[in-house]
């Protein structure tokens, strides 16, 4: 008798490096997972795709995306389903809010956070002692996080305070992200980045959108991005992701008159501006600063005299974007090996999520199609390096067992086709199917997550930003 599985997809172009695939195949999904890759597959499915023409490889995971209701919001759920992402990391949280927007808004990925340190907010002060941080880790894995997020960028903490934080991830073995930049050194530069390298101390550290770093204030971007490449060439522990996105993001929040980001300030300055809250209205209102708002079901950028009314209406708690990212950088970083053959930056994320930047196909596959990427480069920067960074075994390749996670493209029109995620269809030709999300977390999060009526998927400590193999 034939088999019968729950979905068949057939006659793709399977991209699976991990496995050594890169040839024509049929791929049957059942019970959540990868059940079969071959050939010729025989049987039936309650779903069946023809793929002919179109490249099948793992689901897309953007490890640095922003889901929480202060920072993009609930809708990036779907924005990430629409530009073909299967599984991502909330780089902010906090995890409460995450977790129950998530269990809310969430249309079927797999989710996860890591929760921010932010004076006044999760910890007392810009220097927290080690063990306050030891009390709010415990608490932000309790609640369903897989480590904790530095915000140095934009709400900095000394430069102990932030070191403290990242020995204290390592020594439990949860994830730790730092965006650099500390009281002391409050500015984004390569140099501000080796600072960060410096803090981590030998420690595990994931160093995220290495691109903001090299904006060319100082040199032309593409040698800032060449320098940075080469300093963490230098750290192994560290792993790192850059996004492609012209614009970059920031909290758009004033208070007493003023801007609470460092990032704000700098924006401002750069613009020409005023560093206080009637500055910020004016650079929207010449188009400088363009305001994140809804368009119809997805969050876009607008300025002018309606960004801002959106950022009034929102009592200025509203996220915003400025055209700073040059193109030179951003192109080499996701292109640029070192002298091992290595991708000099681990990973292609977006930043994204509830920000209107979901664009890991959108501007990585035309690099694709001028050969700057191989179909196998693609899927080992947007899919098989961050599940392995991320500790999700299952996920990043297509093995049977393997999570049922797939991502179709379209390579003539260079977008998503058709998701899998948890073996559920997640999206097809632009229209999103919801479903129940899963939420990856640690063995202290996992009553957590479930009892908000999320499907736990559980990673040991210690697996996440794992030691590099050998050479
Ligand atoms: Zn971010």
């Amino acid at each position: 008798m034939a088999e019968h599985f729950d979905a068949l997809l057939r006659g793709g172009h399977v991209v699976d490096p991990k496995n050594g695939i890169d040839q024509v195949m049929d791929v049957a999904v059942q019970d959540g997972r990868i059940a079969r890759v071959e050939p010729t597959i025989r049987g039936t499915a309650t779903m069946e795709h023809d793929v002919s023409g179109k490249v099948v490889m793992p689901g897309i995971v953007d490890m640095h995306v922003h889901l929480s209701e202060w920072m993009g919001g609930p809708i990036g759920h779907r924005m990430l389903a629409l530009a073909g992402v299967t599984t991502a990391l909330d780089m902010a949280g906090p995890i409460e809010g995450m977790v129950s927007s998530t269990a809310k808004h969430g249309v079927g990925l797999s989710v996860g956070c890591i929760s921010y340190v932010r004076p006044g907010h999760t910890v007392g002060s810009a220097s927290p002692s080690p063990g306050e941080v030891e009390d709010y880790l415990a608490v932000a894995l309790k609640g369903g996080a897989i480590g904790l997020k530095l915000l140095g960028g934009h709400f900095p903490l000394t430069q102990d305070g932030s070191a403290a934080v990242i020995a204290t991830c390592g020594a439990h073995g949860a994830y730790v992200a730092f965006h650099a930049g500390t009281l002391e050194t409050p500015n984004p530069s390569v140099a501000t980045m080796e600072e960060a390298c410096l803090l981590a101390d030998g420690n595990p550290l994931h160093m995220p959108h290495v691109n903001s770093y090299c904006r060319g204030f100082e040199k032309p971007g593409v040698i800032e991005g060449q320098e940075a490449i080469e300093v963490l060439a230098r750290y192994p522990a560290i792993w790192s992701e850059s996004y492609l996105a012209p614009f970059n993001g920031f909290p758009g929040s004033c208070s007493n008159g003023v801007p609470e980001s460092n990032a704000a300030r700098r924006v401002l300055t750069a613009g020409g501006y005023a560093h206080t809250q009637d500055g910020v209205e004016q650079a929207i209102t010449d188009g400088w600063i363009h305001v994140q708002a809804d368009v119809g079901g997805v969050v876009g950028l607008v300025t002018g005299a309606d960004g801002v009314a959106v950022w009034k209406a929102a009592g200025t708690m509203v996220g915003v974007s400025c055209m700073v990212n040059g193109p030179e950088p951003r192109i080499h970083l996701v292109t640029a090996r070192s002298k091992d053959g290595r991708f000099g930056i681990d990973a292609l994320a977006t930043d994204g999520g509830g920000l209107p930047r979901n664009d890991i196909v959108e501007r990585g596959l035309p690099l694709v199609r001028m050969n700057a990427l191989t179909l196998a480069d693609f899927a080992i920067k947007a899919s098989l390096t961050p599940a392995h960074i991320l500790g999700l075994a299952d996920k990043g390749h297509l093995a049977p067992g393997a999570d049922g996670d797939i991502t179709v493209l379209d390579m003539d029109r260079l977008t998503p086709v058709l998701t899998y995620a948890g073996g559920r269809r997640l999206m097809e030709d632009g229209t999103v199917y919801p479903g129940p999300s899963r939420f990856f977390t640690t063995p202290a999060g996992r009553d957590t997550i479930a009892a908000a009526g999320l499907d736990p998927i559980v990673v040991a400590p210690g697996t996440m930003l794992p030691a590099r193999a050998a050479a």
